[in-house]
């Protein structure tokens, strides 16, 4: 059997990480500096969410920001400096019904271990436009708390009717000089309080029964700018052009836990369920952390935080089940 730099047999590892946003890299630093050298299944889009952000200027330590994958590649670099090893591949299949934990990749290779720590993340809905994708990091966001201050004194469009869109925009009249909400129906989904929140704000003007057709902009020497919106009234048909510098879709978020489903307990939106206070989830040596079970915070450094409990709770874990398997061996 092929030997890794670590020395350690390549299918079986002490703590198996999936997934690679600030939380999986997290838990991949803090298990590596505890000598677990955890192997990391990146997935097909390493990074996580902060990979199609630009500038962060939120996550503390980064005095004048710095730009979502630059800050990705530090965190991978500053894991594997202490052991950590990755893998740029998907896993399809996880077996947890027995020890060793069983996880299988896309190309249906099988690993064994001891602890799994699951920081598969969320990822934003988007409307589905093209015009969004190509936007998208360049004025088009879904994230109020991390892009809003690039708005500031500008128009912006949001787009939602729940509670999220209306989180987002009252969030963003502290920077926008106008807000204007857009939603498809002539009903909110959203709570009353913060339906009400929003219809009370000045600086908020709400859209409704109407859907983005184009998001509009510029392109010059590479450099991609938001100018507006086509948009269509659902019940006349009319279409309309808005202003705006800024374009947030606000029209969820979706977990990233469908391997897990019948196996992890897991709310009615798909978030992983786990021990308050703890990274536990409801299987032996299985740990959660990140966006996959965190609708509420969603923040990088939340996530990161998240993914140092992970690795301190499965190397805790395995401090006890080494110890309980010595007693066992001792009596013997
Ligand atoms: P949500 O409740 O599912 O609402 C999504 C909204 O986006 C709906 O209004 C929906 O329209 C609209 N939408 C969906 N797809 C669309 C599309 N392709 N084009 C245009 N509009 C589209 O999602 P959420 O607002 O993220 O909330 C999710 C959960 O988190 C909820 O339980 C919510 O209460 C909770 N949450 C709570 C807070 C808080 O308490 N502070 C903050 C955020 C979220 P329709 O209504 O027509 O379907």
């Amino acid at each position: 059997m092929e030997n890794t730099k670590n020395g350690q047999e390549n299918n079986h590892r002490k703590v198996i990480i999936i997934g690679s946003g600030p939380a999986g890299l997290t838990a991949a630093l803090y298990s590596a500096r505890a000598s677990l050298q955890p192997l990391v299944f990146e997935g097909v889009q390493p990074g996580g969410q902060l990979m199609i952000t630009t500038e962060v200027e939120n996550y503390p330590g980064f005095e004048h920001g710095i730009q979502g994958p630059e800050l990705m590649d530090v965190m991978r670099k500053q894991a594997h400096r202490f052991g950590a090893e990755s893998v740029y591949k998907n896993i399809d299949k996880v077996d947890f019904s027995s020890s060793p934990l069983k996880v299988t990749d896309e190309e249906g290779r099988q690993y064994t271990c001891d602890t799994v720590i699951v920081s598969t993340g969320a990822s934003a809905k988007w409307i589905g436009l093209e015009t969004e994708k190509k936007f998208m990091g360049y004025g088009v966001s879904s994230c109020a708390t991390c892009d809003g201050f690039f708005f500031r004194g500008m128009k912006v469009i949001v787009v939602g009717g729940g509670d999220t869109a209306m989180e987002e925009a009252s969030y963003l009249t502290r920077h926008a000089s106008e807000v204007i909400l857009i939603h498809r129906r002539d009903e909110f989904r959203a709570s009353k309080i913060m339906q009400e929140r929003a219809k009370g704000n000045p600086k908020i003007r709400i859209i409704m029964d109407t859907v983005v057709e184009e998001i509009l902009g510029t392109e010059e020497d590479g450099r991609k700018t938001v100018t507006g919106a086509r948009v269509r009234n659902v019940k006349t048909n009319e279409e309309t052009t808005l202003e705006c510098s800024g374009f947030f879709t606000a029209i969820g978020h979706e977990p990233n836990s469908k391997l897990f489903k019948g196996i992890l307990d897991m709310d009615e939106n798909g978030y992983l369920i786990t021990q308050p206070s703890s990274s536990k989830t409801n299987i032996e040596g299985v740990f959660a952390c990140g966006d996959v079970q965190d609708n509420y915070y969603r923040q990088a450094v939340t996530a990161a935080g998240s993914g140092c409990m992970a690795a301190i709770d499965a190397e805790r874990y395995l401090e006890t089940k080494e110890y309980e398997e010595s007693l066992v061996k001792a009596k013997a």
